[in-house]
């Protein structure tokens, strides 16, 4: 049967548009289909930071950096991994990957070196000057559209096509107002993310993060760990995830976590702090998750005057989500919180910021704290961003089955394949995990799943 396309690209976030781009240039012909009426999936909704160790823009900053360095932050951040070899390879490439998107892709980014970044001991990060991730999407779009790549929004795949041998041929779509028609194609790459916005799935994988806020793009149903199950693929690292600890509520935009990182701390409730904040913003996460009712993050006018940068934190102050009180008493009553245990724990944390004490839960980053004059008071809960695990892949994103063997003619990155932050748990993610599986694997699937369409027609 002649095929519609040699590559079938399912999901129109940076994983599927830098597969698709890869491929084309490889000298493939190439199809993007995406359920939603909008491209973009949670890479739009993202900072568009992509890390990369030994890149010509550290260079040129004068940034010292490696690939086993990077791999280094990545294991020590991570740990345990079901996919190391993967691992290796993403940060091997990270470097080729970004140079990729500034050159060939003609992607707006440059290399942060403003802040601090999670996880990582050098700046690393490679994002649009605006920090958007729409503004990456949209230069990848762009480079879809200039280079004539069909893309058909409002186009969902409703299930893979096998081949009959144990491979895929293609894809049944489904479009937004009920057709249906059947791509055939001779490579296909699921670039569909992976399984935030599925209730069972999280319950099933995730379960210490089930029931918080989902706040990523709609959809992250998880299609390729259902569609893999029923292939016989393996899954790797499925308990892993990125989270954010402090989401304000009921205002739903991101508390910013430079608050906490330049010192600010967390209460739940009852007025008490309950552990190390510096955990991170996705690491921390569980632990807001555990108190079971929102928390209360407070610092003072130095740390809202370094977060006023940021252009959500002054829209979410400027909208009421932060407060401002006199007092740690006033504090408490601006949300109706015990005073006489708001006061004893910002004491208590400014005695260990002040190295008095030791701190009860071991932090010892404290930035600008000891907390002084007057301060700001922000309610938040916890939220679930994406998921790390997904499809075993090989170096290259071939789907595997659990004996290492290929699934013929299917690929994944991104969010649909097993990611970089270890098995389990929301500790394990660096910033730019996330985005580095997309580019950097959706890249690699792409020129391989080209090269193999070539392959077999010079054969
Ligand atoms: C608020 C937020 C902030 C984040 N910040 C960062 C960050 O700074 N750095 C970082 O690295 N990561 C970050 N992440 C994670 C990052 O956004 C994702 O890991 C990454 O965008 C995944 O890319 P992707 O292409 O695999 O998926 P997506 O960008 O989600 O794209 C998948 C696309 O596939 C489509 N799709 C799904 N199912 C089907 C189907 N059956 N048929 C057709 N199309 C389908 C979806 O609609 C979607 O458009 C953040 C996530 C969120 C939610």
């Amino acid at each position: 049967m002649q095929p519609d396309a040699d590559v079938l690209i399912i999901g129109a976030g940076a994983c599927g548009l830098a597969a698709a781009i890869a491929a084309h240039d490889s000298g493939v012909n190439v199809a993007i289909i995406e359920k939603l009426d909008r491209p973009g999936g949670n890479s739009s909704l993202s900072t568009g930071s992509v890390p990369a160790a030994g890149s010509r823009f550290q260079r040129e900053a004068g940034v010292v950096d490696s690939p086993e360095q990077f791999l280094a932050d990545l294991m020590r951040t991570g740990g345990a991994t079901d996919c190391p070899d993967l691992v290796r390879r993403l940060v091997d490439t990270s470097a080729a990957t970004v140079e990729w998107l500034a050159d060939a892709v003609g992607a707006r980014i440059a290399l942060v070196t403003a802040y601090k970044h999670i996880g990582h001991t050098v700046p690393r990060l490679h994002a649009p000057a605006s920090r958007r991730g729409q503004d990456l999407v949209d230069d990848l779009l762009r480079a879809v559209e200039t280079r004539g790549i069909p893309l058909a929004l409002g186009n969902g795949a409703s299930a893979l096509l096998p081949d009959g041998r144990g491979g895929v041929m293609g894809a049944d779509v489904e479009t937004i107002s009920g057709e249906r028609q059947r791509i055939i194609a001779r490579k296909v790459i699921l670039a569909v993310n992976g399984f935030a916005g599925n209730r069972d799935l999280i319950a099933r994988f995730c379960p210490e993060i089930s029931g918080a806020q989902y706040f990523g793009a709609r959809g992250s149903t998880g299609e390729a760990v259902l569609w893999g199950e029923q292939l016989g693929a393996a899954l790797g690292n499925m308990g892993a995830y990125q989270g954010y600890a402090a989401v304000s509520d009921p205002h739903g935009s991101l508390l910013s976590w430079t608050t906490i990182e330049k010192g600010g701390m967390i209460i739940n409730g009852t007025g008490d702090r309950f552990g190390d904040e510096s955990a991170g913003y996705s690491g921390y996460t569980p632990n807001v998750m555990a108190q079971g009712a929102p928390c209360f993050a407070i610092f003072d006018q130095r740390i809202f005057d370094v977060a006023a940068d940021e252009e959500e934190f002054v829209e979410l102050a400027n909208y009421g989500g932060v407060k401002k009180g006199a007092t740690p008493a006033d504090l408490a009553r601006l949300h109706g919180l015990d005073p006489d245990a708001v006061t004893a724990s910002v004491e208590s944390y400014n005695k260990a910021a002040r190295g008095d004490e030791p701190d009860a839960f071991g932090r010892r980053d404290f930035a600008l704290a000891p907390l002084k004059g007057a301060l700001y008071i922000c309610r938040v809960v916890p939220g679930l961003f994406h998921t790390q695990g997904g499809l075993m892949v090989d170096d290259d994103g071939r789907v595997l089955r659990p004996n290492g063997r290929p699934i013929a003619n299917l690929f994944a990155g991104g969010g649909a394949a097993a990611g970089l932050s270890g098995r389990t748990g929301a500790s394990g993610y660096a910033s730019g995990n996330g985005l580095l599986s997309a580019v950097g694997l959706g890249r690699l699937a792409g020129l391989a799943a080209a090269d193999e369409v070539k392959t077999r027609s010079a054969a």
